[in-house]
């Protein structure tokens, strides 16, 4: 199944998340809403049609414009957002004729839900998937009343919000769901959409928010009941046991306090025979705030609420605000900087204290529930671990945990203190101690219905996660490794912090080449991390520097040019995959490449300036030959607006919101890929790689570069005094705009010039060591390094 149109019906919050994120995968979406009041009355005389629509489109607009300014964007570019057309239910439901997915995502209500849904059916062509966003309202009972051939092709499809950034999509069959319309829209969903998707059974809340709700019920009634702060059981349930820092409290402000009072009313009223019913029971304090309308960020206040400067939080007590107080348990403040989870959580359950008793019951309750619910909601423990991680943004799912904490452990624990311990882990105990293994070199899950281990159930084209894995790891080092992805393609992995480019990262990528010529056809260089690489290792270039090692850190400086160059010279193709951070340093490995498999979520950028420096390693040089290649040399035109405009890309040390815009700024070219889905990009980047190799690859030849040259160079330096004298930007932003105008304009040569790479690579090395020397400099990367932010200095 291809998307390429599709409706979708309520603009919510939701709604127009996904409508945006459909148009960021190039579909045509149809987003409708209802008609306000105001455009129901009948039209005045002279009214015109257009002016009238607008009227009537007013909700599904506004949802529309809520996608265009939020923040994050919701779009990868503003202008897709010409993809998004606005109508209304009344007027433009025809619109899902054609369409080859219906998406609802209006007010969880069922009965609301079934009138659109009713009404949906009066129009749909014969092969469209009708699908519907319920937080956790039954999808058989919301189709019930439709024609059986209308069921065939209706299920749940539950995304999260931001839709754009939240990685998990909840599917759900109804009774009725043929499977191979389950299958052909989850794959469809995970490779043009970019989700993670995983299988739920039509239960009430399904996995993630069944879970979700569970967990934060009981630790705003453990709250409540053990005279917690709100403050202490945020820090009890944030990143200590590894969850997000928002915790219980903030979460729920972020959520809004009336809709998750609404989804445990759900649960509880839907979940008669669940033992622990009584946990979902909206607390009283969650009810009192929704009646006064306190409903968190939303309303301007909820547990946390902003007076000025100042932070208020709320006594769970007396309901009344009383200034921030910051929780201090010795416990935890022993294991904080503990930094694996695994490990934080159980050194802190040794102890004794409230804080140890506190975590200890949210987690060994929740994970004891998830146990005993997991199958009526799930057909196994992966799906489960991957709807926390990814819809709730967990470091480990519940089975995950069970296994960093023992779960003979755990369960000796629980039965000691008298409740009971589900059937299956006592099984797990039995025969192997975890839900998890590793066995001949392979990830293996105890499979409860066969009651014994199976391999991990892979995602469709994601590459093995045992890549590091017997007989395929050619060479390792402490940032990265060089793997063998088979069929002749060899591999660069990095794998340090943030991949902060060192010593060790050019030693791997400098052996890979050598290798690469003898031993493979072609090579990719990525991560499986979240960031490809935050840039070079400003720590040591400071130290160096302070030190002043200048031989050294001019050798470190050629290694790395030399490095750039001779991954654009390979004969053999390298292919980068950018993804999340790849900043400086590592956008010039990305630059040298022959071609880019970019993840679609890349934030791109030559930020050098940020740190008073500019880009040394062939990044300059690189965009400097992209700007004059777009003009032939047959042909008469000036130059310098595309340089002053990819000058000003990196002088304000611009980062690309999307892999999009990084092709827009010419970060990327046209035949560079782009991969929605981040765990597909390796093997999409492998199957260019093997392509480019059997068309016959040929390296770039070595042409001169045309430049703007003194005059440029004056045309950049004019514009940097305006900037000043108007104050946009300061006198050091000054001096390193200077800099980078000599290095881009081409130095003391005339306009039009044709200088060599090696002259322009010279020039990059000079400005970037000068720089170096200032102190100025060194303050802007000391900041940086200590607080992840650039100085303005
Ligand atoms: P919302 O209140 O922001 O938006 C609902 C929209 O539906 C409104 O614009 C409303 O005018 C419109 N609407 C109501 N009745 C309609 C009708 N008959 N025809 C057309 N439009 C109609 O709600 P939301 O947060 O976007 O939630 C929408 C759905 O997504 C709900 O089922 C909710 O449970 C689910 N959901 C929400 C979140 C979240 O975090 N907000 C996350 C996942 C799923």
């Amino acid at each position: 199944m291809r998307l390429r149109r599709a409706a979708v019906i309520g603009a919510g919050v939701m709604g127009s998340g996904i409508a945006a994120h459909l148009a960021n995968a190039g579909v045509a979406v149809h987003l409708l809403d209802i008609v306000p009041p105001e455009g129901a009355a009948g039209s005045g005389p002279g009214d015109p049609p257009a002016a009238r629509r607008a009227v009537r489109n007013r909700i599904a607009a506004a949802g529309k414009e809520r996608a265009l300014t939020a923040s994050p964007p919701a779009f990868y570019a503003p202008d897709l957002a010409g993809l998004v057309t606005v109508g209304n239910v009344e007027d433009d439901l025809d619109c899902v004729l054609d369409a080859d997915w219906v998406i609802e995502a209006v007010v969880e209500d069922l009965a609301a839900k079934k009138a659109v849904l009713e009404k949906v059916e009066r129009f749909i062509g014969p092969g469209t998937i009708v699908s519907t966003n319920t937080s956790g309202l039954s999808i058989t009972a919301m189709a019930a009343e439709r024609t059986p051939g209308f069921r065939r092709r209706f299920l749940g499809t539950h995304f999260f919000n931001p839709p754009r950034y939240m990685k998990l999509v909840e599917i759900i069959p109804g009774r009725d769901t043929l499977p191979e319309v389950r299958n052909d829209l989850a794959e469809a969903i995970a490779r043009e959409l970019g989700k993670g998707i995983v299988f739920a059974k039509d239960t009430p809340n399904f996995i993630a928010n069944r879970i979700g709700a569970f967990t934060s019920s009981l630790a705003v009634r453990l709250a409540v009941e053990g005279g917690f702060t709100v403050e202490e059981a945020d820090e009890l349930t944030g990143r200590l046991i590894g969850r997000p820092r928002t915790g219980t409290f903030r979460l729920a402000d972020l959520v809004g306090l009336d809709t998750a009072y609404s989804v445990r009313k759900n649960v509880y009223e839907s979940l008669g025979g669940d033992p622990d019913r009584a946990v979902f029971a909206p607390p009283a304090v969650l009810r009192q705030m929704v009646e006064r309308g306190w409903l968190g960020e939303k309303s301007g206040g909820g547990f946390y609420k902003r007076q000025g400067e100042r932070t208020l939080v709320l006594d769970l007590g007396t309901l009344e605000y009383r200034p921030e107080q910051k929780p201090a348990f010795a416990s935890v403040t022993e294991v904080r900087a503990i930094p694996e989870v695994g490990e934080r959580v159980r050194t802190l359950l040794r102890g004794q204290d409230r804080a140890a008793t506190f975590v200890w019951t949210v987690l060994s309750r929740t994970l004891a529930y998830a146990a005993r619910v997991l199958p009526e909601i799930s057909d196994d423990v992966v799906n489960v671990d991957r709807a926390m991680r990814w819809g709730f943004n967990w470091e480990l799912g519940p089975f995950e945990l069970w296994d960093a904490l023992g779960p003979a452990q755990v369960a000796s624990r629980l039965a000691d203190e008298g409740m009971s311990v589900p059937p299956m882990v006592r099984q797990v105990v039995d025969r192997g101690g975890t839900f998890y293994r590793q066995a001949n070199g392979a990830a293996q899950v105890f499979d409860l219905q066969a009651a014994a281990y199976r391999p991990v159930p892979l995602q469709p084209g994601v590459l093995l996660p045992d890549l590091q894995g017997t007989g395929r790891m050619v060479e390792h080092n402490a940032d990265a490794s060089l793997i063998d992805l088979g069929d002749g393609v060899a591999y660069v992995e990095f794998h340090s912090k943030l991949n902060i480019i060192g010593a060790d990262t050019v030693r791997m990528i400098s052996l890979a080449l050598g290798r690469l010529d003898a031993d493979f056809d072609a090579m990719v260089i990525g991560s499986r991390a979240r960031d490809f690489s935050a840039g070079a290792n400003l720590a040591w270039l400071l130290l160096a520097a302070q030190e002043g090692n200048w031989e050294e850190l001019d050798l470190a400086v050629r290694e790395f040019q030399r490095l750039t160059q001779r991954i654009r010279r390979a004969q053999k193709p390298v292919i980068g995959v950018p993804a999340g951070r790849t900043l400086a340093g590592g956008a010039e490995i990305c630059l040298a490449c022959a071609r880019l498999q970019a993840a679609a979520e890349t934030y791109m950028g030559l930020v050098e300036p940020a740190v008073g420096l500019v880009p040394a390693g062939g990044g300059v040089t690189e965009m400097a030959r992209r700007a004059q290649a777009r003009i032939p040399a047959e042909v008469t035109a000036d130059l310098f607006p595309l340089i002053r405009w990819t000058w000003e890309t990196m002088t304000r040390a611009r980062v690309s919101q999307s892999a999009l815009e990084a092709r827009r700024w010419g970060y990327l070219r046209e035949h560079d890929g782009i991969t929605m889905n981040p765990d597909r990009a390796i093997q999409d980047a492998k199957d260019a790689a093997r392509t480019m190799a059997r068309l016959g690859y040929r390296p770039p030849l070595p042409t001169r570069i045309r430049v703007v040259g003194e005059r440029g160079r004056a045309g950049l330096e004019s514009f940097l005094y305006i900037l000043k004298t108007g104050g946009h930007i300061t006198a050091y932003d000054e001096v390193v705009g200077r800099k980078l105008a000599h290095v881009i304009a081409g130095g003391d040569v005339p306009e039009g010039a044709w200088v060599t790479n090696e002259y322009l690579l010279d020039l990059e090395r000079e400005a970037f060591l000068g720089l170096l020397g200032e102190p100025k400099t060194q303050d802007r990367i000391r900041y940086m390094l200590e607080t992840g932010k650039p100085l303005r200095n």
